[in-house]
C-alpha cells in the first residue's frame, strides 16, 4: 500500500476529506493546493506508517525509502532546487499533523538540509549571508532539541551570551558574523552533549526528523493532551515534508498567524498577528511581541508598531482575498499560518479555528445570516458542553475592584483563585478542592495539566495567539496573557506588579474579557441569556423532539431553570427540604419515635412546611408538570451527631438522651444505600408518604384556588423493585388525594409513577407499568446497581478502567449504553407494550450530558431532566440529536 502523498503546484494526491490518513494539516495543505492557493510543495507520509513504525520497534520498512525519495523528487521538480545541493540547496520543514489538531503538542523541524557546506550555498544563492546563518543556527537548535533530545537551555543560554557580548537585546540586532560565530558555538555544544558531531548528511537529517515526529506522538505531553481531549491513542500522526519558505529574509519578509474572524468574540473581522523578518515559531513562542495584522485592531489596542495592513498593503490585500476564499470553501472560521518571502505570500496551514463559546455562537448565527450555512447547521456548529462557559457568572460591574495590571483579553470569563506559579502545584492544590490561578511568564505544552486544573491563567508574556491563549480558549478557561507589567520570580514564588507583592496562595481575580487583573476576590453576577444565545436556543427548540425538564427543589433553582428554558421539573427531591435548621428537629423526632403515634405527632409539624414548599414551586412552575419524589434516603442521614443535637431532639420529643442514643444504634445499617430507604420507608411507615402526599395535594388545590395556573403534580415513588410495592403505595396516594379533594371541594389532575433505578424494576417494567402513569429512569442509582459500583468509591479504579478501555467513558458521566442502556431499552419496550401512553424520562446527572441525551433521543424517551445550569446544554444536545 501507498504511504506517501504529494501536494503543491498543481499536484494534490489527497484533499480535505482525507484527514484519517493525511492528518488535518496534510489534508488541508493538499486541499489548499488543489484550489489553487500558493502552498510550498511537499508530501505527506500517512498516519498508518506511524503505527507501523511503532509495531516494528521504531523502525521504517525498507519500501518507505523509495517512496520518500519520490516525494523529495516532486519537491525538487517544483522548486528547481536539489536537496543537499551545495550551490543552491533545497531546504524542507518536517511537520507533525494528526487527525485532530493538537496545537503545539508534537514536534516540527524547520530549515532541514543545511550543513557546513550548504549554508554557504544558501548565503550565495540568496545574496543574504545573515539570513543563511540565522537559518542554520535555528536549524541546529531545533534539531538538537527535537531529534537529538539535547537540553535546549544550553543553546538559549549561548544565544543570550552572544547578545550580551554585543550589547544588544534583540535577535534582529545580530549580524551575519554573529550568527556564524554562534553556529560554531552550537556545534561545540552538540559535541559536548551528544558526544558526536552534528549530522552533516542531509538524508540522515531527514530520516532523523521523520522518526522524531513519529516519536513525538508518544511524548508525555501528547498523551496527556489526548486523554484530556478524548483523542484515541491509535490514530497516530502523519509527517509532512515541505519546501521551506522564508519569512526571515529581511524587511519584505514576514510570518504570521490569523483567524478569519475574532476567536474571542466571534466578530466578523480578520484577527491575527505577524512579525517582520522572522520564522514561524517566533510568533507563537513569544520571543518577540508580535504586531497586529489590521490597522483597526492596532488602533483599538493603541499599539504603535505598524500593522501588516499598513506595512505590506499589497500582500495584505491578497491575504484578505485568501481569507474570504477559505471561509467560503470550508464554510467555517479558519485559523491560518502564512509566510511572506520577499513580498510573496505562501500558505502554510489552515484549519477550523478554535474559539470561545461566545465566538462559536456568534459565528454560527452570523454565518447563517450570511447564507453560508443553514439554521440547522448553525445549531449543529455549537458544542453543547461549551455553552457551560456562557452560563457562568461574570464580574459584577458594580463591585469594587482593585486593578493591579492589564494584559490581553485572551480567553473570556472571570475567575478568582489563589496564585500558584507552576502546573504541578496547580494540580495538587486544585485536587484538594482549592481554586487556583496559574501564573506563568509564558506557558508551554508541559503546563497543560496545570492549566486544566486552574480556574484561570495569567501570563506576563505572549499575544492572543500564544500557547496560553490558544489552549485556554480550547479548554474554556479564562485567560489574561501578556500582562507585561507583572514580573514573576519562580524561585521566590512571587510576582511583583506596581507596588504590590503577591505570593503563592494569595487571592487574585482575572477577567479574560477585559484583560484586567485584580487583587482579591471580586463578586460576580448572572449572565444575560439574550442576544445570540437566545437566537440559537430558539433555533434549537424548533429542531428538537425531546422535552427538557430540570432537577430542582428550591424556589431559586426553579426560577433559574425556567429562565434557562426548563419545561417542567423532572425531579424534586423532597429530602433536601428537611435539612433546614428549624425543620430538622421535627424530622429527627419523627425518625426516632418508637411508634406510629410519635411519628404522626412529628409529621404533623412538618406538614405545613412541606405544603409551603410545594405551593411556592407550583406557583413558579405555573402549570408545568412537577415531578415530586417521595422521601428516598436512609433515615439515619438525618440523625443527630453532636451531644448538643441529641439534647435538642430529646427535649423536643420529651425523651432522654440515653433512650435516643439507643434508638440511633438500632437504626444503624451496614449498607445503607441498599438498606431501609426509598419506597421501603413508605411501606413500613406509611404515615410519612401520607403526609407528603397530603402536602402535595393541599398545595396544588391551594394554588388552583388562588387563581394561579393549575399545577400538574406527578408523584414519584423511589426505589421500586416490584409491582406490589407500587400497588400499595399508589393506593395510599390515591386515598390521600381523594380525602384532600373532598375536604377542599376541588380536585386537580395528578399522576402517580415510579423511578426505575433497580435492574429488577427494569426487567419487570411490564407489570409495574400497570400501576404507573410514568417511569423516570434514575440513572445514577441504576448505574450503581447495574454495575455493582458505588459512585462514591469509584474514583479509585474507574479512571484506570476508562484508560484501559474497559468502559469507553466514565459511566457516571455518560450512560453505559451497552449495559445500563440495555435495561432502559427493555423497560421502555415492556412498559409501553402494556401502556402505550406511558410517559418516559431520565433524571440522573446524565440528563445534562450531551452523549446521554443523544441516547435518550434514539430510544425515544419523552424528556430528559437536568440541573438548572445544564438545561440549555440539554436543549441544544436534544436538537443536535434530532437533526
Ligand atoms: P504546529 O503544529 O506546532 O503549528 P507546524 O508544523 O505548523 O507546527 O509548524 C510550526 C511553525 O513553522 C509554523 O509557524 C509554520 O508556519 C512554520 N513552518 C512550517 N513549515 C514551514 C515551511 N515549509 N516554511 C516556512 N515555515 C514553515
Ligand atoms: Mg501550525
Ligand atoms: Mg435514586
Amino acid at each position: 500500500t501507498r504511504h506517501v502523498y504529494r501536494f503543491g503546484e498543481g499536484v494534490s494526491d489527497g484533499g480535505k476529506g482525507d484527514k484519517e490518513i493525511l492528518g488535518g494539516k496534510g489534508a488541508n495543505l493538499a486541499e489548499m493546493a488543489a484550489i489553487g492557493l500558493p502552498v510550498p510543495p511537499g508530501f505527506t507520509i500517512g498516519t498508518p506508517m506511524c503505527l507501523l513504525y511503532y509495531e516494528e520497534g521504531e523502525h521504517f520498512p525498507d519500501t518507505l525509502r523509495a517512496e520518500v525519495a519520490q516525494g523529495i523528487a516532486h519537491i525538487e521538480l517544483k522548486t528547481g532546487k536539489k536537496f543537499g545541493d551545495v550551490a543552491d540547496p533545497l531546504l524542507v520543514s518536517v511537520r507533525s499533523g494528526a487527525r485532530a489538531s493538537m496545537p503545539g503538542m508534537m514536534d516540527t523541524v524547520l530549515n532541514l538540509g543545511l550543513n557546513d557546506e550548504t549554508v554557504r550555498g544558501l548565503a550565495e544563492a540568496s545574496g543574504d549571508p545573515r539570513f543563511a546563518w540565522d537559518s542554520y543556527r535555528r536549524f541546529i537548535q531545533m534539531y538538537s532539541d527535537v531529534v537529538l533530545g539535547l537540553d535546549h537551555g544550553a543553546f538559549e543560554e549561548a544565544l543570550e551570551i552572544a547578545k550580551e557580548n554585543k550589547g544588544v537585546h534583540l535577535d534582529t540586532d545580530l549580524a551575519a558574523e554573529d550568527w556564524q560565530a554562534l553556529t560554531a558555538r552550537y556545534m561545540e555544544l552538540v559535541e559536548e552533549l551528544w558526544e558526536k558531531p552534528f549530522p552533516q548528511d542531509v538524508h540522515e537529517q531527514l530520516w532523523g526528523a521523520i522518526g522524531a515526529v513519529f516519536g513525538s506522538w508518544q511524548s508525555e505531553r501528547a498523551k496527556i493532551y489526548r486523554r484530556l481531549n478524548g483523542i484515541p491513542h491509535d490514530w497516530g500522526t502523519a509527517v509532512n515534508v515541505q519546501a521551506m519558505v522564508f519569512g526571515n529574509m529581511g524587511e519584505t519578509s514576514a510570518t504570521g498567524v490569523a483567524f478569519t474572524r475574532d476567536p474571542s468574540t466571534g466578530e466578523r473581522a480578520y484577527y491575527g498577528e505577524y512579525l517582520i523578518n522572522a520564522q514561524g515559531e517566533d510568533v507563537v513562542a513569544g520571543i518577540r511581541t508580535p504586531q497586529y495584522l489590521t490597522k483597526s485592531a492596532r488602533e483599538v489596542a493603541g499599539a504603535k508598531a505598524v500593522s501588516m495592513e499598513e506595512s505590506m498593503p499589497e500582500v495584505f490585500a491578497e491575504l484578505s482575498r485568501v481569507f474570504d476564499l477559505l471561509e467560503r470553501h470550508y464554510r467555517d472560521m479558519q485559523d491560518i499560518e502564512f509566510t511572506v518571502e520577499r513580498g510573496k505570500l505562501w500558505m502554510l496551514q489552515t484549519r477550523s479555528g478554535k474559539r470561545t463559546a461566545k465566538a462559536a455562537l456568534r459565528i454560527a448565527i452570523d454565518m447563517a445570516g450570511e447564507g453560508l450555512i443553514s439554521e440547522q447547521e448553525a445549531v449543529l456548529r455549537v458544542d453543547p458542553a461549551a455553552l457551560d462557559q456562557l452560563l457562568h457568572p461574570t464580574l459584577d460591574p458594580a463591585a469594587e475592584r482593585q486593578v493591579i495590571a492589564r494584559g490581553l483579553p485572551a480567553s473570556p470569563g472571570a475567575a478568582s483563585g489563589r496564585v500558584v506559579f507552576d502546573a504541578d502545584t496547580a494540580e495538587k492544590r486544585s485536587g484538594l478542592g482549592e481554586k487556583v490561578i496559574l501564573v506563568r511568564i509564558e506557558t508551554s505544552p508541559e503546563d497543560i495539566h496545570g492549566m486544566h486544573a486552574a480556574q484561570g491563567i495569567l501570563t506576563a508574556r505572549g499575544g492572543m495567539t500564544s500557547h496560553a491563549a490558544v489552549v485556554a480558549r480550547g479548554m474554556g478557561r479564562p485567560c489574561v496573557s501578556g500582562a507585561g507589567s507583572v514580573s514573576i520570580d519562580y524561585k521566590a514564588k512571587q510576582m511583583r506588579v506596581g507596588g504590590c507583592e503577591i505570593g503563592e496562595g494569595d487571592m487574585i481575580t482575572i477577567d479574560g474579557s477585559t484583560g484586567e487583573v485584580m487583587l482579591g476576590e471580586v463578586p460576580t453576577v448572572q449572565p444575560e441569556l439574550v442576544g445570540d444565545f437566545g437566537t440559537l436556543m430558539s433555533w434549537a427548540d424548533r429542531s428538537r423532539r425531546l422535552r427538557v425538564r430540570t432537577n430542582a427543589e428550591t424556589p431559586n433553582d426553579c426560577r433559574t431553570a425556567r429562565e434557562f428554558g426548563a419545561e417542567g421539573i423532572g425531579l424534586c427531591r423532597t429530602e433536601h427540604m428537611f435539612f433546614d435548621a428549624e425543620r430538622i428537629t421535627s424530622v429527627r423526632q419523627m425518625i426516632l419515635a418508637e411508634n406510629e403515634a410519635g411519628r404522626r405527632a412529628a409529621l404533623a409539624k412538618l406538614l405545613p412546611e412541606q405544603r409551603d414548599d410545594f405551593e411556592q414551586i407550583f406557583a413558579i412552575m405555573a402549570g408545568l408538570p412537577v415531578t415530586i419524589r417521595l422521601l428516598d434516603p436512609p433515615l439515619h442521614e438525618f440523625l443527630p451527631h453532636s451531644e448538643e443535637e441529641f439534647a435538642d431532639v430529646a427535649s423536643a420529643a420529651g425523651t432522654t438522651v440515653d433512650l435516643l442514643k439507643r434508638r440511633v444504634a438500632e437504626l444503624h445499617e451496614f449498607n445503607p444505600m441498599l438498606g431501609h430507604r426509598g419506597c421501603r420507608l413508605g411501606i413500613t411507615y406509611p404515615e410519612i408518604y401520607e403526609m407528603q402526599a397530603r402536602a402535595i395535594f393541599e398545595a396544588a388545590v391551594k394554588v388552583a384556588k388562588s387563581g394561579g395556573e393549575t399545577p400538574i403534580p406527578e408523584v414519584m415513588v423511589p426505589l421500586v423493585a416490584t409491582k406490589a410495592e407500587l400497588q400499595i403505595i399508589r393506593a395510599l396516594i390515591d386515598r390521600t388525594a381523594r380525602s384532600v379533594f373532598e375536604e377542599q371541594e376541588l380536585s386537580v389532575d395528578y399522576l402517580v409513577g415510579t423511578m426505575i433505578e433497580l435492574p429488577r424494576a427494569a426487567l419487570m417494567a411490564g407489570g409495574i407499568a400497570e400501576e404507573a402513569a410514568f417511569f423516570s429512569f434514575g440513572t445514577n442509582d441504576l448505574t450503581q446497581t447495574t454495575l455493582g459500583v458505588s459512585r462514591d468509591d469509584a474514583s479509585r479504579f474507574l479512571t484506570v478502567y476508562v484508560e484501559k478501555g474497559i468502559y469507553a467513558r466514565d459511566p457516571f458521566v455518560s450512560i453505559d449504553e451497552e449495559g445500563v442502556g440495555e435495561l432502559i431499552s427493555i423497560a421502555t419496550e415492556r412498559g409501553r407494550a402494556v401502556k402505550p401512553d406511558l410517559k418516559l424520562g431520565i433524571c440522573g446527572e446524565h440528563g445534562g450530558d450531551p452523549v446521554s441525551v443523544a441516547f435518550c433521543e434514539r430510544i425515544g424517551l419523552d424528556y430528559v431532566s437536568a440541573s438548572p445550569y445544564r438545561v440549555p446544554i440539554a436543549r441544544l444536545a436534544a436538537a443536535q440529536a434530532a437533526l
